[in-house]
């Protein structure tokens, strides 16, 4: 499929800073547009509707896979999450940026489907400063953080199939690097041929 717009694909352990990292990153490049994905688990404090998930029962999501609705899904800590062909295509098609926060396995999903996603993977600078930001956080039970650390490991060995790292340290140094990644992809001979068309045909560059 060829479309105007890049499709970005951001994977991380959660409490990384995944989700502090892109909402920061479209705060200051408003070309970069979420996908918002479906999520059987139930909301957080802040968490709206529509906004940072469409949250669904087991059955609508159970029917959405049955209709063909997703790109992809996958099970992550105890429950299903997936992005719908609906969040990126009329997005893509628009000529914006897509950013997806999903999960390594979904991240395979999407470069399957997608051959030119650039996939960039967080990590947290330690353990420690990973465990602390989960706790620190607030949302999730101390079950629930356990799970998640323990799949932290098994999401940090698939970093390798990445094709960009970035270390979430200081968080303005991993977003700097962040909006670097975003910018070189546009300045891509195939971007800037479709978005500077005017410019290549004053310069007669076929
Ligand atoms: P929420 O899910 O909307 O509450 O967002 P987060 O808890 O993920 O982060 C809230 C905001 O704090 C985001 O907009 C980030 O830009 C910002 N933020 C998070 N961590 C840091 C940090 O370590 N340094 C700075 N400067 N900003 C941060
Ligand atoms: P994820 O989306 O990867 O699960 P979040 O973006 O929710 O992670 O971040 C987890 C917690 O860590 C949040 O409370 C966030 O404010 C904090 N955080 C994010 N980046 C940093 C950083 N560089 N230094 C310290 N705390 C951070
Ligand atoms: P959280 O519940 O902390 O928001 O997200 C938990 C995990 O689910 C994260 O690793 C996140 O990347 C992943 N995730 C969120 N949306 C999707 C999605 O649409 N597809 C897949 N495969 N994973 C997702």
């Amino acid at each position: 499929m060829d479309y105007p717009g890049n499709i970005f694909v951001v994977a991380a352990p959660s409490g990384a800073g995944k989700s502090s990292l892109v909402k920061a990153l479209m705060e200051l490049d408003t070309a970069v547009q979420p996908s918002v994905s479906h999520t059987t688990r139930p909301p957080r404090g802040q968490e709206k509707h529509g906004r940072e998930y469409f949250f669904v029962p087991h059955g609508e999501f159970d029917a959405m896979v049955a209709g063909g609705a997703f790109i992809e899904w996958a099970h992550v800590h105890g429950q299903r999450y997936g992005t719908s062909k609906k969040a990126i295509e009329e997005r893509l098609a628009k000529g914006a940026d897509v950013i997806l926060e999903i999960d390594f396995q979904g991240a395979t999903q999407i470069r399957k489907t997608f051959a030119n996603a650039v996939t960039i993977f967080i990590l947290p600078p330690s353990w420690e400063e990973l465990r602390s930001r989960l706790e620190r956080r607030g949302e999730d039970s101390a079950e629930v953080i356990e799970l998640r650390l323990q799949n932290a490991a098994k999401e940090m060995a698939r970093a390798n199939e990445f094709d960009f790292v970035i270390i979430n340290e200081l968080f303005e140094r991993a977003l700097f690097d962040l909006k670097a990644i975003v910018h070189a992809q546009r300045l891509r001979y195939s971007a800037q041929r479709r978005a500077r068309a005017d410019t290549f045909a004053a310069l007669n560059i076929p």
